[in-house]
Formats: structure tokens, sequence, C-alpha cells
């Protein structure tokens, strides 16, 4: 599909669609507690919702934001359900979302559930939300990617539109080369680690690397500085940078930053050290520039 036939804002706040909860599984070890609590959500809608993977859902939290008395604005999640939806049909939708805590400057009040995550965390089957968007085109695949090979980089839900992108191309019979690079705190939390540990098995062109940061130490801080020597996944594009080096120099080739905010910071100089072995200042901006770095962080 050509980025200009993407739809989107389908779904207006004034009309939204709504989506029965049929699922809301835990994707985390429960013993991590509140704050590691990433779930899987899937929606059966009223109507289809023709999203694609990269593309955000808007869900409308019920009642009011105190901090502007207004009905909550709509917060965006990245869908994590392949092209089609769950069925195939547009009307399984699917999310990743963890529970966010927040602090308060003002009031100097810490660790605030979010009022969006906490209420689609704690949603039961049978519940319905309400849905807007799809929104957002510029994260989304190229239609030509199976000419493409492709990296993939997540921190934590950032790994919600790759879930949708690997099950579409493999669907699609893709057999260029893609790499999925992944960090979490923990090895009980890679989230749909064990869907993509299936697919690395079925299919021999898929790399999945994880970077475990609370478990693992980084071999390397002098090169790739990380908080308290933690495994980053910018340290694994370092540990591999000859065969990213080798991927990358294809001119068709391009990489995905989904997740955290502050990740494109510490691997944005991972990829200018790939860049000079290929005789490129800023191989970033040069990549950015060309369309084939995308970024989506939060
Ligand atoms: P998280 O568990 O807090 O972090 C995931 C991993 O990233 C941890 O191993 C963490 O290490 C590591 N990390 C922290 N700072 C990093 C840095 N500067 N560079 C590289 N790795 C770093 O993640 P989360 O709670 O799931 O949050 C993910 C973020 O993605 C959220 O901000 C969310 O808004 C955003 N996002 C979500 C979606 C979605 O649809 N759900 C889509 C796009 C983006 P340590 O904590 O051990 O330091």
């Amino acid at each position: 599909m050509l980025t200009e036939d993407v739809r989107i804002g389908l779904f207006k706040i004034s009309n939204p669609l709504l989506g029965e909860v049929i699922e809301n599984r835990r994707l985390t070890a429960l013993s991590r507690g509140a704050r590691s609590d990433a779930r899987h959500l899937v929606f059966r809608c009223e109507k289809p919702y023709p999203c694609l993977p990269g593309q955000s859902a808007g869900i409308l939290p019920p009642g009011m934001d105190p901090r502007t008395s207004r009905p909550h604005a709509p917060r965006l999640y990245s869908v994590a359900s392949p092209t089609g939806g769950e069925d195939g049909k547009n009307l399984l939708v699917s999310l990743c979302v963890v529970r966010h805590f927040w602090d308060n400057p003002k009031t100097n009040e810490r660790g605030i559930p979010g009022a969006a995550s906490c209420y689609l965390c704690n949603l039961k089957a049978g519940d319905i939300v309400r849905i807007t968007g799809p929104l957002g085109r510029h994260f989304i695949l190229p239609s030509d990617y199976q000419e493409r090979d492709l990296v993939f980089v997540a921190t934590g839900t950032g790994i919600a539109p790759f879930r949708g992108m690997l099950k579409d191309i493999f669907r699609a019979g893709y057999s260029k080369r893609v790499w999925l690079i992944f960090g979490a705190q923990h090895a009980d939390c890679l989230l749909y680690g064990d869907e993509f540990q299936a697919l690395s098995q079925k299919y021999s062109n898929l790399v999945y690397l994880k970077a475990i940061s609370r478990e693992e130490i980084n071999p390397c801080p002098a090169e790739v500085p990380t908080r308290e020597n933690r495994m980053y996944v910018q340290v694994r594009m370092h540990e591999n940078r000859s065969r990213l080096l080798e991927i990358l120099s294809d001119e068709k080739a391009m990489i995905y930053l989904c997740g955290l905010k502050g990740m494109e910071a510490g691997i944005f100089p991972v990829l200018d050290g790939i860049g000079k072995e290929l005789g490129k200042n800023s191989f970033s901006g040069a990549l950015q520039a060309g369309g084939r770095l995308r970024v989506e962080v939060y």
C-alpha cells in the first residue's frame, strides 16, 4: 500500500468507534509488579477499523481530566496487530500497553497512575472502549519492503508495531533479512518473546537479539556508554556493527526505532560509527534524510 493510500482519522472524538475487550493478557511476570505490567489487549470493533502496523489508535478514557476539567483527550497507542487486524477482517485490533506512572512537579506528588494506561490495563473482557483514529503514516513499512533488508529496534512497549510488521512480512513470503533488537529490563519481561522466538526458529532470515538491561552488563562502556553500564539495544548494535554495516550499506535497507524517548540519543552515535566505516559522516542524519531511518519515541 502506498503511504498516500493509508487511511487516517476515520473515527473522531465526536464519533468514536466502540470496541469490546475480548482479551487482556499480562505479558510480563506478575512478580515484577505494577510498574512492569505490560498487556496485550484485543478489541472486537463494531465496524471495521482499517489500520496498519506503525499506525496508532486513539483511546478515549472515560471521565474528566482533573488537570483541565474537561473530558480526557485521546491517548495514542501503537497498534500491535498485523494488517487486517488479528482476524484479517479489521474487526479485531490489538494494542500493547504498559501501566504508566508520573510525577507532578507542581504538587510534588509522585507515582501517579496514568489515567489512560491504567484504565486500559484494568479492563475486563466485555468492557467497551471508545477508539479514535487510526493515525500516522511515517512509521509504516514502504510498499516495496520485499526488496529491502529491515532492522527493527525496540524498547519496552515500543515493540508493538514490530509484532504486526513481522506477521505481515512473513505472511507475504518476505525473503530479505530482518533483524529485531529488543530491550527489556528482565528476561521475564520480554514482550511477545515466545512469538518472536518461534518466528526466528521458523524463518532463518530473522535475527532476534535481546538486550536485558538489569541482568546483562554492557561489555563496551567506553565505546557505548549506558546508565550504570546496563545492556541496552545500542550495545547490541555496536557488538553486531560489522553485520549491520553490511546490511545498511545497501541503499535500500531501512531501520526503524520505537520505544522510550531518549533511546535514539544512544543509537544515533552507534549508527554514525557504522557510517564512518562506509566513509559517511552523520550516517544517522543521512539515513533519516533519505527516509531510511524512522523513529517513533514517546
Ligand atoms: P521500559 O521497560 O521502561 O524500558 C525498556 C528497556 O529500555 C529497559 O531495558 C530500559 O532499561 C531500556 N532503556 C532505558 N533507557 C534507555 C535508553 N536511553 N536507551 C536504550 N534503552 C533504554 O519500557 P516501557 O515502560 O515499556 O516503555 C516504553 C516506551 O515506549 C514508553 O515510553 C511508551 O510510551 C513508548 N511507546 C509505546 C508504544 C505503544 O504503543 N505501547 C509505541 C511507541 C512508544 P532500564 O530501565 O534498565 O534502564
